[in-house]
């Protein structure tokens, strides 16, 4: 028993519009236990739009479509379903009074073409819409059952919840339930991460667990389905247990969590302070800081450092060392995180340097070799990293690993080595 969403619009299919109504439906429809086999998307063509309803009544018990219920004449999902059916369109009364109240309500006649929205295809249900003009249309094609809503999201959305949901709970097609926990990583490639975790990332694993990456940040999605909430759970206990055992502090956080919640949390429970000394950055590290609630009680400041003069001048970074080792290095790093440590008075303080490129490469210096520098009472260290990608990549994915860095040394005791 699976779903197919159908998302009708010639916006979409050319790209000028992006199809959000699909993503929100499966989201929707996983929550319920339904899951979604097909997301199609077509353009405002009537044969193209009976083709894709045709296919997807065969394959699917249920079909959700969105979009081309308007009044104009490239909105045809009606007379699709009504050809699809074999039936006419017929007037439903109610709809079309409910049209009329709407443009009363705003003090404008109704347009002679807004009449057809009161059209349905014959035998089928009317879907009342409370947010606009377009009722929605309900009918059953074969075994299949059909649902076509507004595409205006906001609307798509309220009759989604009020009308389709209870709908689809009635007929019995909705599964239990569908529970996902994310848990998000830095620190390792996703190859590396999904290594240790082969057993568990296989096609047919139950519960399943899924496996992105977006900037660095290695999400894994594990995901249950089972008749109660309770059964779901037990399915992802263990298996996020295990994960856990097998990556460590590669595990930073769960479901929105990201790196600058987790170093302000860890700041705050250990009455620690932080400041910044950014160079390839440019203050992205400050910045994301500064998105936490309660940052205040930690975070102390940020120097943007980016020339050597600035990195000087600010920083106290000895002009021999500059010229000894270049501003890309661990040198460097070092000493602006000491700098800027000393400048505020901070718990800790953690420095960037790089080449974000385009330019700027030396032979010995490719474009993506960045430094990050910590310095805390007692200690200082650098740690380098190469990486590939854009200009805002590299510098983002650098931000990340300066908030890494603060994350692991909070985590591990003070005193203990740190990796450099
Ligand atoms: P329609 O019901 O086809 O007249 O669509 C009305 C408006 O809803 C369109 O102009 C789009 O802005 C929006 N829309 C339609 N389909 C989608 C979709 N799949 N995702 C997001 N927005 C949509
Ligand atoms: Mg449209």
């Amino acid at each position: 028993m699976k779903a197919e969403i159908i998302a009708i619009g010639t916006e979409l299919i050319t790209g000028q519009a992006l199809d959000t109504n699909s993503a929100w439906l499966s989201q929707r429809l996983g929550e319920i236990g339904i899951p979604v086999g097909w997301h199609t998307t077509v353009a405002d063509d009537l044969h193209d739009n009976i083709a894709a309803f045709r296919v997807a009544a065969e394959r699917a018990a249920v079909v959700l479509a969105t979009g081309g219920l308007g009044p104009t004449q490239d909105d045809l999902t009606r007379e699709a379903l009504a050809r699809l059916a074999g039936v006419e369109l017929v007037l439903h009364a109610e709809s079309l009074a409910h049209i009329q109240e709407m443009f009363a309500q705003r003090n404008r006649p109704m347009p002679e073409r807004n009449r057809v929205q009161a059209l349905f295809p014959a035998g089928a249900e009317p879907i009342p819409n409370r947010c606009g003009t377009a009722p929605g249309i309900w009918l059953r094609v074969g075994s299949c059952h059909i649902a076509a809503l507004p595409g205006v999201p906001s609307e798509m959305m309220v009759m989604f919840d009020e009308q389709i949901k209870p709908r689809l709970l009635q007929l019995g097609l909705a599964g239990g339930v569908r529970l996902q926990r994310k848990l998000n990583c830095f620190g390792s490639g996703e190859s590396h991460i999904e290594e240790k975790l082969l057993d568990l990332t296989r096609r047919g694993h139950v519960p399943e667990v899924g496996i992105t990456v977006s900037d660095a940040t290695i999400s894994l999605r594990i995901i249950a389905q089972a008749p109660s909430r309770a059964e779901a759970l037990a399915q992802i206990e263990p298996v996020e247990r295990t994960i856990r055992d097998r990556l460590g502090d590669l595990v930073f956080g769960v479901e929105d969590e990201d790196l600058h919640d987790v170093v302000v949390r860890l700041l705050r429970e250990q009455g620690k302070t932080l400041a910044t000394a950014e160079s390839v950055t440019t203050g992205q590290v400050a910045e994301r800081i500064g998105r936490v609630p309660g940052a205040s009680e930690c975070f102390l400041g940020g120097i943007v450092a980016y020339s050597n003069a600035a990195k000087q001048a600010l920083l106290g970074v000895p002009a021999e060392l500059l010229a000894a080792h270049g501003a890309v290095s661990g040198p460097v790093a070092e000493a602006m995180a000491v700098g800027c440590r000393a400048r505020f008075g901070s718990d800790l303080a953690v420095s960037t340097t790089g080449i974000a490129g385009p330019g700027g490469a030396t032979p010995t210096k490719p474009v993506g070799l960045v430094w990050v520098g910590l310095a805390w009472e007692g200690g200082v260290s650098s740690q380098s990293f190469s990486w590939t990608g854009t200009r805002g990549e590299i510098q983002n994915r650098t931000a990340k690993l300066a908030l890494n860095r603060v994350r692991l040394h909070l985590l591990r005791p003070p005193g203990a080595a740190h990796a450099t």
